[in-house]
């Protein structure tokens, strides 16, 4: 018999299988009271957390909704991204409507202009985000990009000093997130993505280890790091397990989970492996994990939770307003008035509900010059998702990823 270890994912699988109930139906009440009692999560009962069935998954999410009530209280972090350089990558991670190759016909521009991108950021700050994501595609940045997002940078904070800003940029070399910190960016997104088992067929430009050692730079610079996952590639249950503790034990601050979009143009088109069920197991399993990290439901949870959004607010404690880098979110204030409908608030506006805000945004919205009904939409489902492309946006529901005709790199509002 081996000895369940703390730091690794050796496990006992005769006395864990005792412990989660004999058959491997999980007991989630009492493994989440040991989590919070300071039990950490072991793979035995991390599969099967994933294995839970259907008709026990809305238990397991209550469980697992305890440690988030516990670290988070009814709050929800709201983040906004910026996509300051879309497409023309030379990398090619398979899942990626960036990537070298692809024939997915996203917004394909160089570096916004920083008025540009900080115009661009205060429109999801006035939508409730706590803190702005900034993006720009590429295997990592330049010293001179790195200078033009500490201009972008120090021109947001002017404007808006109480905003956090996160920056992904890809894989850094040497002294960058020491200058990303000096110039006042707050934090540093590099995902993991999947599992290092997998990672060889996700990508081939780049390694597992560089994305770990860049999230360790950011670390060491004093920026909060942030990393997460894609999840729906075809990994396997053991593989996202992998995955999960490898991020536990990069210790992040924040673990956005992504669910795959297959844009038609990648490698994974047509790629469809997720349940909204399995989705939430998904989010249970990191919350278990990590209980008291900042847990994101990220790009995909329209089309992949779909009616169970809020749902999983309750075990996710942030999320991203509207849209995405290439593709188009759920409308903004839908997310607000889900916010709102479900009882949370939003971080740092505790003092108005988030169905004012939403309407705030609606007031704009209403008096923005009126746009041009966009071909292929009119299917009437009131998202007012101004697709350009594949009929209407997520918030229709009609469950194919919608590419982004808004927002930077474009003339239009972006949907914030
Ligand atoms: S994920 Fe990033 S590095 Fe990979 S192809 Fe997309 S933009 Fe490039």
């Amino acid at each position: 018999m081996t000895t369940s270890k703390a730091n690794t994912n050796t496990i006992d699988r005769d006395q864990e299988s005792d412990r989660i109930g004999g058959q491997g139906v999980l007991d989630a009440t009492e493994l989440a009271a040991r989590v919070s009692a300071g039990h950490r999560l072991t793979a035995t009962e991390a599969l099967a957390v994933l294995g839970t069935p259907d008709e026990a998954t809305f238990a397991l999410i209550a469980a697992a909704g305890t440690l988030r009530r516990k670290h988070f209280g009814n709050s929800v972090k709201v983040n906004y991204l910026v996509n300051l350089k879309s497409g023309l990558c030379p990398e090619d991670c398979t899942y990626c409507s960036q990537r070298l190759g692809s024939k997915a016909e996203i917004l394909k521009y160089t570096w916004l202009k920083p008025e540009e991108a900080v115009r661009q950021a205060g429109l999801g700050v006035a939508g409730g985000a706590s803190r702005v994501c900034m993006v720009a595609s590429g295997k990592g940045p330049t010293d001179r990009d790195v200078d033009r997002v500490a201009t972008m940078v120090e021109q947001l904070k002017d404007e808006n000093p109480q905003i956090e800003v996160c920056a992904c940029l890809g894989i850094l070399k040497d002294g960058q997130a020491d200058r990303l910190k000096a110039a006042g960016v707050d934090a540093y997104n590099h995902n993991l993505n999947t599992a290092e088992s997998l990672y060889p067929e996700i990508c081939s430009t780049h390694t597992f280890a560089e994305r770990v050692d860049t999230v360790g730079q950011a670390k060491d610079a004093g920026l909060s790091p942030c990393s997460g996952l894609i999840v729906g590639m075809g990994e396997s249950l053991e593989q996202l397990v992998e995955a999960v503790f490898a991020l536990r034990d990069l210790d992040a601050d924040s673990i956005p989970v992504n669910f795959l979009m297959p844009f038609d143009g990648t490698p994974l088109a047509g790629t469809w492996n997720l349940t909204p069920m399995a989705c939430l197991r998904i989010l249970a399993l990191v919350r278990l994990a990590c209980p008291a990290t900042e847990l994101r439901m990220a790009a995909g949870r329209e089309i992949h939770l779909r009616s169970l959004q809020s749902t999983a607010l309750a075990v996710a404690n942030s999320l991203f307003l509207g849209d995405y880098l290439t593709s188009e979110g759920q409308d903004a204030r839908r997310d607000l008035e889900m916010i709102s409908d479900a009882g949370y608030v939003v971080l740092g506006r505790e003092d108005i509900d988030p169905a004012q805000l939403a309407a705030r945004l609606r007031h704009r919205a209403d008096e923005a010059p009126a746009q041009p009904e966009a071909p292929g939409c009119g299917s009437g489902c009131g998202s007012a998702c101004g697709s350009a492309t594949q009929g209407c946006g997520p918030a229709g529901g009609h469950g194919e990823p919608v590419l982004r005709r808004r927002g930077a790199g474009t003339p239009e509002s972006p949907n914030a």
